[in-house]
């Protein structure tokens, strides 16, 4: 039997990979996403390398007629729920945008998944409900702590709701996977992360800064407890990300109830390895300067994933060389992202 899998946010960074791994495994893929954070050209570039193309809704997960008219004319069988803004910054600016999208968006979701009968979900939570804790690496039993922001109350916020939900009603199947740090681009170069505007996160501006569009990094912090100063993360590999999603759906699919995963490696890199590698893969001097810590960071982050090992059947396959290497592919081949 094929499975048809609802992809909310198929069109943005993470949910493009995992739509082309659902494509290539042989599932059939609605893509439901209102491309505020993305371009259609993400999945024009999925369909190109497998040659198969998800069905695209352009549409908002927050629109209820439009949630019932879709789970109406396609049988969905699982939901894997990416959409949601994901800015820390703007969050503190734009508090009511980010529960709004994140929870109040995930409310209207789950209502017209219960409506319809679909009730086996995986949702993009981060290692950020962990909040500061006190000893790694991090297993999912450890408790979760208080974020320091609305985007991370917004995903611990869905997390808890998904809870209730999954006691209220004992058909609900729902896997909280808890992201470490995403980074890397398919191998063809063809996909890949498009921040809007200056980047955030580490990496897209690290290699920002490795092509010329940006002067220099600002590396946040040199005063941590960590081996070199700088802060400590474990980073992904966006490949190995879209195949534990894969894992985490086949495994829903057998079991009800609420499975909480790690998503990350058990290694964890400073910000000056991170540089370092990049250099190495790149070829490219990366300046930096080292400024003061960035308000909200913790000093270090990494999973246990020998719980997802155990249940997925699922472990990180690529390592750092290969995380810079498919960065700086995307980079090069793309220098203005998407053209957005
Ligand atoms: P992204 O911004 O590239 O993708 C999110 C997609 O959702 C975008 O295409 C956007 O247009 C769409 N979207 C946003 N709000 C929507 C709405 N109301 N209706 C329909 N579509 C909407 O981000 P990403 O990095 O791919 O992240 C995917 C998910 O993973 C997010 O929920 C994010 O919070 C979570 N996550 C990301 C990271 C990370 O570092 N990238 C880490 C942990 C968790
Ligand atoms: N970082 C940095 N300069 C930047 C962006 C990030 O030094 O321009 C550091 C940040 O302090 C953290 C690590 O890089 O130690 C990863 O940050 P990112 O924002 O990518 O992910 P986070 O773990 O904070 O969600």
């Amino acid at each position: 039997m094929t499975y048809k899998i609802l992809v909310t946010g198929g069109a943005g960074y993470i949910g493009s990979h995992t739509t082309l791994a659902l494509l290539e495994a042989g599932y059939e893929v609605v893509v439901l996403d209102n491309l505020c954070n993305s371009s259609p050209e993400s999945l024009l570039r999925v369909a190109r390398i497998c040659g198969k193309a998800p069905l695209f809704i352009q549409g908002d997960i927050r629109d209820h007629a439009l949630l019932d008219e879709l789970f109406i004319s396609q049988r969905i069988s699982a939901v894997l729920h990416f959409a949601g803004l994901k800015s820390v910054g703007e969050s503190v600016r734009k508090p009511l945008d980010y529960y709004d999208n994140n929870v109040a968006g995930s409310v209207t979701l789950c209502q017209a998944m219960a409506h319809a009968g679909v009730f086996n979900l995986v949702f993009s939570s981060s290692a950020t409900v962990y909040g500061e804790p006190t000893q790694m690496p991090i297993r999912e039993d450890f408790p979760t702590g208080v974020p320091t922001n609305p985007y991370g109350r917004s995903k611990l916020m869905v997390e808890d709701l998904l809870q209730d939900l999954a006691k209220s009603d004992p058909r609900w199947s729902i896997a909280l996977l808890r992201y470490f740090n995403p980074v890397g681009a398919h191998q063809s170069g063809l996909i890949g992360e498009d921040p809007n505007g200056l980047p955030n996160n580490l990496l897209p501006y690290v290699s920002q800064v490795a092509i010329g569009k940006l002067k220099q990094l600002s590396v946040f912090g040199a005063d941590y407890p960590t081996l070199d100063g700088t802060g400590v993360r474990d980073y992904i590999h966006v490949q190995d990300l879209a195949d534990g999603h894969l894992s985490a759906l086949r495994t829903i699919l057998q079991k009800t109830g609420v499975n909480i995963w790690n998503l990350g490696t058990g290694i964890g890199y400073s910000v000056l390895e991170m540089i370092r590698a990049f250099e190495q893969a790149s070829g490219r001097a990366v300046p930096y300067k080292l400024v003061e810590r960035r308000p909200g960071d913790i000093a270090e982050c990494w999973a246990d994933p020998t719980k997802a090992a155990n249940e997925l059947d699922w472990k990180a396959k690529r390592g750092l060389p290969e995380m810079m290497a498919d960065t700086w592919r995307w980079q090069a081949a793309n220098p203005q992202g998407y053209g957005r």
